[in-house]
């Protein structure tokens, strides 16, 4: 493939950061995407905004592709995969960055297949209590989440408002085994913490309307629904959830 090449619907971008593999239209972006950060200009930092070195011809300025920040060689040496930036390469980075570029890499590696696969569960719509036995998987362009079953649905991921992982119940003495646990709450779900992902409550908007919809989403106990599966895709989901909520805040 050669520079500026077009491959599905995408094209390859130069920029002083690196080289980006981003879609050709701008709404076919991807919802977890991040754009690209302002550089701090080099006459506004003449030390490194880390450890304060002066900068001189010996000690040269690196940009954190992340943060955007300008930092010595030192302190910013580290090439980590940002693939949320659609860079093609390991790109540079501080170490405050890396780290957190280095944890999405489990999401872009691992769970972003686990939500493409798919799983099955129990859906309900609204407030109704009959629910229909679905395949949920993420669309491949990242966008959508399709449902399958006797009917069909898709979700557009930009107009989900809110996420809740419904887990197992620890609370003695309550009767019902689920709780609703808020999406910040409940980080030790993609921990490998020992509390499991049983469903999942969705909220999004109804296009062309103020108006939201819900979707009740249960991992199912019988048919041919493996659980350990959907727990493991309610908890990519809810990685998911956490960085498109940091894609919007941006
Ligand atoms: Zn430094
Ligand atoms: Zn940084």
């Amino acid at each position: 493939m050669s520079g500026g090449e077009a491959c599905d619907g995408k094209k390859l971008v130069r920029s002083s950061s690196g080289l980006r593999m981003v879609p050709k239209h701008h709404a076919a972006r991807s919802p977890f995407g991040l754009d690209e950060p302002p550089w701090v200009p080099d006459k506004d930092c003449p030390r490194c905004m880390q450890c304060e070195t002066k900068f001189d011809f010996i000690t040269r300025k690196h940009h954190c592709r992340r943060c955007g920040k300008c930092f010595c060689d030192k302190c910013c040496s580290k090439k980590v995969p940002l693939p949320r930036m659609c860079f093609v390469d390991p790109v540079r980075q501080c170490a405050e960055c890396a780290l957190i570029s280095q944890k999405e890499t489990e999401f872009y590696d691992k769970q972003l297949k686990v939500l493409m696969n798919g799983a099955t569960f129990s859906v309900a719509r609204g407030t109704s209590e009959k629910s229909e036995l679905m395949v949920c998987r993420l669309s491949n362009n990242q966008r959508y989440l399709f449902l399958d079953g006797d009917s069909h649905y898709e979700i557009e991921i930009a107009q989900i408002s809110t996420v809740q992982i419904l887990t197992e119940g620890f609370t003695p003495g309550e009767k019902d085994i689920h709780t609703y646990t808020s999406l910040l709450e409940s980080q030790h779900i993609t921990e490998g913490g020992n509390t499991r992902a049983t469903g999942m409550l969705l909220q999004c908007k109804v296009p062309e309307s103020e108006e939201l919809t819900q979707m009740k989403f249960t991992a199912s106990e019988d048919f041919n629904s493996n659980k350990k599966l959907s727990a493991a895709w309610l908890a990519a989901m809810h990685k998911a959830a956490k960085l498109l909520y940091e894609s919007r805040d941006q």
